[in-house]
């Protein structure tokens, strides 16, 4: 049987992931960071066999105790302080959580011993593109971050190529793109949208308050996305793959789409506002990856289609309900 050790299990990847490792026979061991018993108690709730262990990657202590606890076959690093929009106001934070908490982490793997036992799939991002110098972006593109997230995730990135070259670990990094599902934290632009489409259809919400409608992503589902990151594990050779779908739609068609699958007519001109307060100091305007190699070296594509996901999350959404969504 194998072990593999999740940091960031309690976000929308790591539910995912835990998902497949679960179904797959593997021993899950859990990185459950704060200082509440409650933070576990979701986790504990939904996957039971989950061996949860204290720790954080700011803690260089929990990180080598919880290496030497699990033993891991496998470690995914999904931890990080994952929405662009709160590293702008924390960017410190940011830094250390996202960006130093990776050399912490690959630094205990070698204090541990397990260097040459362990693979490690680091959670990398399309938001290294920032201001894209090409489209669609692939593995060779060059990075251009645009928010304190998108630099601590480059330095994570090079900090993972400079450990596999420098000490031949098995580093694997997904260059993963915007990927959602109802899992998907409310912060973000997607579930706010959904969640907010469905407390106007209920008449809990009279608006539906946005930054802008401009910026594209290239949108896909978390429970395709965390495949690829166990397929790259799998593989002979740690390497980069970008997963995306190749696609790029806009804030405001996810939003427009998002209104007609709710029966909403004129959602757009009805219900969408403006509000500047919600705009970043510096936007990405555009991403859409190119996955081809991850299709050929993995066997890695995409099954769930933008219009599939935009209705998925909108349904789930209408069915929690009236009262269940905050
Ligand atoms: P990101 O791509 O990781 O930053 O994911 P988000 O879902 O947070 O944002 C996607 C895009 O939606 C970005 O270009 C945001 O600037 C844009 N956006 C526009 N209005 C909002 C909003 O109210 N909330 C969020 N989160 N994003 C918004």
């Amino acid at each position: 049987m194998k072990t593999a050790l999740i940091t960031g299990i309690n976000g929308q990847d790591g539910l995912h992931l835990t998902e497949l490792l679960l179904n797959k026979g593997y021993n899950v061991f859990g990185l459950v960071n704060g200082q509440r018993q409650s933070h576990g108690e979701k986790l504990k709730a939904i996957f039971p066999e989950v061996n949860q262990i204290r720790g954080d990657l700011t803690d260089s202590t929990s990180i080598n105790k919880a290496l030497d606890t699990a033993q891991p076959n496998e470690i995914y690093n999904l931890g990080a302080i994952s929405f662009v929009g709160v590293s702008f106001q924390q960017p410190e934070m940011t830094a250390d959580i996202t960006g130093l908490g990776v050399l912490r982490l690959l630094e205990a793997v070698r204090s541990n011993g397990l260097e040459k036992v362990c693979r490690i799939y680091q959670a990398s991002s399309s938001e290294m593109f920032g201001k894209v110098r090409e489209v669609p972006q692939n593995e060779e593109t060059p990075f251009h971050p645009r928010s304190p997230y998108g630099v601590a995730k480059t330095f994570a990135h090079y900090t993972c190529v400079n450990y596999r070259e420098a000490y031949e670990m098995f580093i694997a990094c997904g260059i993963l793109f915007n990927h959602e599902g109802e899992r998907r934290g409310f912060e973000f632009v997607t579930r706010k949208i959904s969640s907010t489409v469905a407390k106007i259809k209920y008449g809990n919400a009279t608006e539906l308050r946005l930054g802008t409608l401009e910026p594209k992503r290239d949108w896909g589902y978390a429970g395709d996305y965390v495949e690829a990151m166990h397929l790259m594990l799998q593989h002979e050779h740690a390497d980069d793959f970008v997963i995306a779908t190749g696609e790029t739609h806009s804030v405001g068609e996810f939003a427009d789409l998002a209104f007609q699958i709710a029966g909403i007519e004129n959602g757009l001109e009805r219900y969408v506002k403006i509000d500047d307060n919600l705009k970043r100091p510096s936007e990405v305007d555009l991403l859409i990856g190119d996955s081809s190699k991850a299709n050929r070296v993995l066997g890695w594509k995409p099954k769930v289609s933008f219009e599939e996901l935009v209705r998925l999350m909108v349904e789930h959404d209408l069915k929690l309900g009236k009262n269940a969504i905050a």
